[in-house]
């Protein structure tokens, strides 16, 4: 249940509800910290069986958008947002407009975009009531589908790892063992191969599976159930979650995780038992921030060479963090906090939270430029 003593402990600003009979909108905001700007995350659609379970998940993911956006050097803040609902029955032209004026009314204090079944065309309805969302089409001035971006950022990550474990970030003469081939995977997967990295995969989706068998004609495929054993020097999670587990890491055989998959460890002793076998594991949150850092560029002109180059910088920040968790003899997972809340401290002493401006404003006010941290 939603009180007010968890939304202390997580440290949020704001929930929002929100319903439009008409059309069954049943929508939660959830703004986490605004300190360093408008707070951007993407709007989820989903069938949940209660709303305690929608209000557990919209918590959880407004604050990992806090961290994502502070770690990547972003001036924005992190907020989330679900629409309960069955994607495949309840879409309409009128839900996601009517979700639009709501967002609307936020005043910019929350920016929405693409998640879990949520498309390009439900963005363009959201844009037709505000202009606090990106993600938006590239035929209406947006940046498109994240994901090349998103893989773009994975591979720096991967880069970096590389580098740390054999002093060279070159992927030649490495395999890469890609869990997924969906839109991320598959472009992650060019990316290695033109590095002259040798790739296994696995995926249940067999057009994907088929896809990537005709991209990269030399990648070998194993199903699910053999591919926690295959041979690798480096483990790429890009379909699920909470891979990295009790049952999964004894067989790993890998010296690196480096993927795009969101919360990858099951629990955060995951990143310790992982320190403890030698397995370098490239933080998750900031390895696949690329898709937000490419979005965030619309608030200036989307420019395909400024978002690469925003992306570039996250080789860098890896080895930051590995740097810290060396230093301070830490998990990865417990350095990349370390990096994202001293951001946020610091920042808090001299930024109040972020109030929104006019509705007449596409842009949040704030300069959503990249820092150097
Ligand atoms: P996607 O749905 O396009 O691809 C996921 C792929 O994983 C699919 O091909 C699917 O068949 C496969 N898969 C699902 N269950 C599997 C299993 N048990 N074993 C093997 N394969 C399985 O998703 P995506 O957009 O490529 O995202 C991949 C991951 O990266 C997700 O965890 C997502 O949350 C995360 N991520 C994506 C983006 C982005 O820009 N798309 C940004 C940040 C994080």
């Amino acid at each position: 249940m939603l009180t007010f003593e968890k939304l202390y402990s997580m440290g949020h600003e704001e929930v929002v509800f929100f319903s439009e009979p008409s059309c069954n909108l049943k929508a939660i905001v959830a703004i986490h910290d605004t300190t360093l700007g408008p707070a951007l995350g993407g709007t989820r659609m989903w069938p949940y069986a209660t709303i305690d379970e929608a209000v557990e998940d919209v918590l959880r993911l407004s604050r990992g958008m806090t961290y994502k956006a502070s770690v990547s050097g972003l001036n924005l803040g992190g907020g989330k947002a679900v629409i309960i609902g069955d994607p495949k029955k309840d879409k309409s032209e009128a839900l996601f407009r009517a979700y639009g004026r709501f967002i609307e009314s936020l005043n910019g204090r929350y920016i929405s975009a693409e998640d879990v079944n949520i498309s390009v065309n439900d963005i363009d309805h959201i844009y037709t009531e505000t202009n606090y969302v990106c993600g938006i089409d590239k035929a209406s001035g947006g940046s498109g589908n994240p994901a090349p971006y998103t893989a773009l950022g994975v591979f720096r990550g991967m880069q970096a790892s590389v580098q740390k474990v054999y002093g060279d970030k070159s992927l030649k003469g490495k395999t890469i063992a890609l869990q997924g081939v969906g839109s991320v995977g598959l472009e992650l997967s060019r990316l290695i191969h033109e590095d002259g990295g040798q790739i296994i995969f696995t995926d249940i989706n067999e057009d994907n599976i088929q896809k990537m068998k005709a991209e990269i004609p030399n990648a070998e495929y194993v199903n699910p159930d053999a591919f926690y054993d295959v041979n690798m020097d480096i483990y790429a999670p890009c379909a699920l979650g909470a891979t990295i587990n009790d049952e999964t890491i004894p067989r790993l055989k890998c010296k690196i995780v480096s993927g795009a998959a969101n919360n990858q460890l099951k629990e955060d002793r995951h990143g310790q038992i992982l320190k403890e076998r030698n397995v370098l594991y490239a933080p998750d949150y900031l390895i696949n921030a690329g898709g937000l850092m490419n979005v965030s560029i619309e608030f200036e002109g989307w420019n395909d060479a400024k978002s690469r180059r925003m992306i570039d910088t996250i080789f860098d920040t890896t080895l930051d963090i590995f740097a810290i968790a060396e230093n301070q003899n830490i998990p990865v997972n417990e350095a990349t906090d370390v990096l994202a809340e001293r951001r946020l401290d610091s920042m808090k002493k001299i930024q109040t939270t972020y109030l929104g401006r006019g509705s007449d404003h596409r842009f949040p006010g704030t300069k959503v430029r990249h820092n150097k941290l």
